[in-house]
């Protein structure tokens, strides 16, 4: 890292001066509470006993050998409470709110996914909690809108902009400039301002952590590649962070592209982005000739962003990782794939991942591994391809 917040040239702090000083507060704050080995304790404890830590390692034998190549494993946040990764990021921002004496928070929602785990977060500990979430995306998810209603949180609806994501995180960095003396901004993923894009990768790091002491003890060696889905970046950066330093293992994300990357349909921000500031940070952007930012597409919501965390963006100029766009085709082909050969339907978000980890196992030979992170469970998602396939 060059200095504080970056990751070569990208992230850092761009910011209106109204939030300088929250954000400056929240990156002291979170230095001293991550030094407490207390809150680390802590935190381990409700990982375990609540969201179901550590999640299960798990060959994928019947995958493997209808791909032919190398052996699969996917790494098994599709069992973590609330059915995706997103938990390990809600419940150690939510503690360590707690521990900086905060009784409110704040958080955006694209799908509803992120806003149902912090919801929940919240319920667990007392704490209050307020939704910004699109129009358009209260319209779309109805279901998960009542589900943080039933948890206790309340959703605002965001009307401005185009009514999705990108304007309700606007929202909530408004909310957090008024309110951060009793409010925490418990962000998504690894995007936005630093100190952000570190404390998510800091807290999704487990996926990593555990995988690793999972495959050694498993064929006693590292795996030869990693791979992931990559929206904002945080199951991925997750699951890669603990082996950047180990030079053998590849590492590969799977964007969005849509409709297919030339059609203007997709949300692939590393594989066709350009560089530029968006929510607070440099990094890869989907953006138009005069730099206002695309509209994005994918068939899984949680891809569906248009920009990637700075981290990434790094990882890719600096070739440490490498970033592919799978179509919502290829997703759906990996969705069914998966489901049909191990009993296991991922989240079309993880389908990505399916798919791409069979064209990555394929080109290697029997005795190498691949570990995937199966970030997501796909119940979510069955009616939406139900009504896709036209099998309703
Ligand atoms: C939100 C979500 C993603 C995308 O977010 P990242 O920050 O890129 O991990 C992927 N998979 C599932 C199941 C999700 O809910």
């Amino acid at each position: 890292m060059t200095k504080p917040g970056y990751f070569g040239r990208f992230g850092g702090f761009f910011v209106p001066e109204v939030l300088v000083s929250s954000l400056k507060q929240l990156e002291r704050e979170y230095a001293t509470v991550a030094g407490d080995e207390g809150f680390w304790t802590e935190l381990n404890k409700l990982l375990g006993a609540y969201a179901g830590r550590p999640t299960p390692l798990y060959p994928a034998k019947r995958l493997t050998e209808s791909i032919g190549g190398a052996s699969i494993y996917l790494k098994r946040e599709d069992l973590a409470h609330t059915g995706s990764h997103k938990i390990n990021n809600a419940l150690g921002q939510a503690l360590l709110a707690k521990r900086m004496g905060r009784s409110r928070i704040i958080c955006e929602t694209g799908a509803g996914q992120h806003g149902v785990a912090t919801a929940t977060a919240c319920a667990l500990l007392g704490m209050e909690c307020e939704v910004y979430m699109g129009e358009v995306d209260v319209e779309r998810q109805k279901l998960n809108c009542f589900r943080m209603d039933l948890l206790g949180a309340k959703v605002n609806v965001v009307k401005s902009g185009s009514r999705t994501l990108k304007d309700s995180i606007n929202e909530a960095m408004r909310d957090y400039a008024a309110s951060s003396n009793h409010t925490h901004y418990l962000i998504g993923s690894v995007v936005g301002p630093h100190p952000y894009p570190t404390i998510v990768r800091d807290l999704q790091s487990v996926i990593g952590r555990e995988a690793r002491e999972q495959i050694t003890a498993e064929t006693g060696r590292l795996p030869e590649a990693l791979v992931a889905c990559v929206g904002g970046g945080s199951n991925s950066i997750g699951l890669f962070y603990p082996f950047v330093d180990d030079e053998d293992v590849k590492m590969y994300g799977a964007e969005a592209a849509g409709e297919g990357v030339d059609t203007g349909k997709h949300s692939a921000s590393v594989v066709a982005g350009k560089e530029g500031v968006l929510h607070g940070a440099r990094t890869l952007i989907l953006q138009e000739e005069d730099g206002q930012v695309s509209e994005t597409s994918s068939v899984a919501a949680g891809l569906d962003y248009p920009a990637v965390g700075p981290e990434h963006a790094f990882l890719s100029v600096s070739s440490r990782a490498k970033y592919f766009a799978v179509t919502d085709a290829e997703a759906l082909s990996g969705f069914h794939l998966l489901s049909e050969n191990e009993g296991i339907i991922p989240a079309l978000e993880s389908a990505h991942a399916i798919h791409l980890a069979t064209k990555v196992a394929a080109d290697m030979p029997r005795d190498q591994s691949v570990i995937v992170c199966l970030s997501g469970r796909g119940d979510k998602d069955v009616a939406q391809v139900a009504e896709l396939e036209g099998r309703l």
